[in-house]
Order: structure tokens, then C-alpha cells, then sequence
């Protein structure tokens, strides 16, 4: 998984090497794409069920836009945010993750939901060391991103992850009394799951645009992803999706 993982991290280099005024969003697929067809990887993204098949190796939403954001014409500008998720399968298993750049400059409360999404993952991967239980991480990341006045989407959750992208258990972002009752897992050694924070300036709430894919935030304020492959270890948590020392950016 680590081989995938590293992959991954490799493709996001590439992304981040080219976001700036001007790119448009197909460029960055097209970027993506490309490190995964010169390894051999297979995309995840490309051709996910739904009302129309996914169409791209990423999803690429900007500003108000959450998650599954389709690639195209669409050019960035300068103070816009631009949230990036992709995966692939290397040799049989997957890896997965996501970030969120600024375009050039951008508000100082935009670059503060960053801050606090990449903050608030990075809090999640510590905890998974020290925590027996996902939900008392889950607590922890919804106070970290109430205590910095913005909200954490609940319509999406992070997932398990092995020979495939989604699999069992379902990891909320947030303290939930039905998935602690229904849904909660022991973090054990041999675990491996995607967290995947989505924090929001406004309300949490999202709603669908009419592509069928890309979420939103309903009052048209931005949000922030980031997400990394993380596996449980008896030395503590591994970043799978990491560079090769072990960068988580
Ligand atoms: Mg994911």
C-alpha cells in the first residue's frame, strides 16, 4: 500500500507544481493522469457509478465547492482555493488522498480554513497513535474545528481501504452518537483508512449542482479538503500517501 500511497503523494507534487491564475482544472487531471498511466497505476475515480460515471482521474472543486468537482475549462484565479482528491491502485492496492491549494494570494480567513483543515488532519493522524477508539479522535477534530469558528461537513465520511478505494469503516470527521453506537472500530495494528476532513467557513450543509457530482456548500461559502491514506502500526500510525521522508505536504 505504501508503493500506492507514494504514487499518489508523487501525483499531488504534480499538481501543486502547476496550480496558479490561469490553469485550467482539466490541466491538473491531465497532470494526474499522466503519473499514474507512466506507472502503471490504475486511476480509482475514473468511472465511479452514479447517474453519469465519474469522468476523471480527480476530483477537483473550487471555492464553495466541497468534493467530487468535475475537471474542465474552468480557470483559476487569483484568491481562489482549488481542492484536489485522487487515487490509484499500484499492484493490487490503493492509495488516497487530497488537498486543498490556494491560486496566488489569497484572504487571510481563507488561508486561516487551510490552515485549520490541514491542521485538524494532522491532529487526526497524531491521535490515531495515542486513542484506542476512532471516536474519541473524531471528538477531538470536531472541537479543533468548532474552537476555530468553522463547521465540519457530516454528508461525507472518511472510509477503509485496502484492494479497494471504499471499504468498511465508515470514518466521520465528527463527533456522532450514531456512528459511536453503530459504526465505532478499535484503532489496531493493520487498520489502514482515508480521513478526510471537509471543513466549511459557513454552514456545514451541502446540496448537489446539476453535473450530479459536485457538492457545494448551500450558502456559497468556501471549503477545504485534505485527506491522507494512514495505516495503524505497533509503532503508531503510518502516512501511507506521505513523500518519500515522510512529508505529509
Ligand atoms: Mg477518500
Amino acid at each position: 500500500m505504501r508503493q500506492a500511497g507514494l504514487l499518489v503523494w508523487r501525483a499531488h507534487q504534480e499538481v501543486a507544481q502547476r496550480v496558479r491564475p490561469g490553469v485550467t482544472t482539466r490541466e491538473l487531471d491531465a497532470a494526474v493522469e499522466r503519473v499514474f498511466d507512466q506507472a502503471g497505476a490504475v486511476p480509482l475515480f475514473k468511472g465511479v457509478p452514479g447517474k453519469v460515471p465519474f469522468p476523471a482521474v480527480t476530483c477537483i472543486s473550487v471555492n464553495e465547492e466541497v468534493v467530487h468537482g468535475i475537471p474542465g475549462d474552468r480557470q483559476l484565479l487569483e484568491g481562489d482555493i482549488v481542492s484536489v482528491d485522487t487515487g490509484c491502485r499500484l499492484n493490487g492496492w490503493c492509495g488516497d488522498a487530497a488537498y486543498t491549494h490556494p491560486v496566488g494570494r489569497v484572504k487571510p480567513d481563507v488561508q486561516r480554513l487551510l490552515e485549520v483543515t490541514r491542521s485538524v488532519l494532522h491532529l487526526a493522524i497524531e491521535l490515531m497513535g495515542t486513542k484506542r477508539l476512532w471516536s474519541e479522535v473524531a471528538a477531538e477534530m470536531d472541537r479543533f474545528v468548532r474552537q476555530a469558528k468553522f463547521t465540519t461537513v457530516e454528508n461525507f465520511v472518511g472510509h477503509g481501504i485496502g484492494r479497494t478505494m471504499h471499504e468498511e469503516p465508515q470514518v466521520p470527521n465528527f463527533a456522532s452518537p450514531q456512528y459511536k453506537r453503530q459504526g465505532d472500530f478499535v484503532l489496531e495494528p493493520g487498520l489502514v483508512i482515508a480521513v478526510e476532513p471537509m471543513v466549511n467557513m459557513g454552514t456545514k450543509d451541502v446540496r448537489v449542482l446539476s453535473d450530479y457530482w459536485t457538492q457545494a456548500t448551500k450558502d456559497g461559502k468556501y471549503s477545504a479538503h485534505f485527506e491522507h491514506t494512514v495505516a495503524v502500526t505497533a509503532e503508531g500510525p503510518l502516512v501511507l500517501t506521505a513523500g518519500e521522508n515522510g512529508e505529509l505536504n
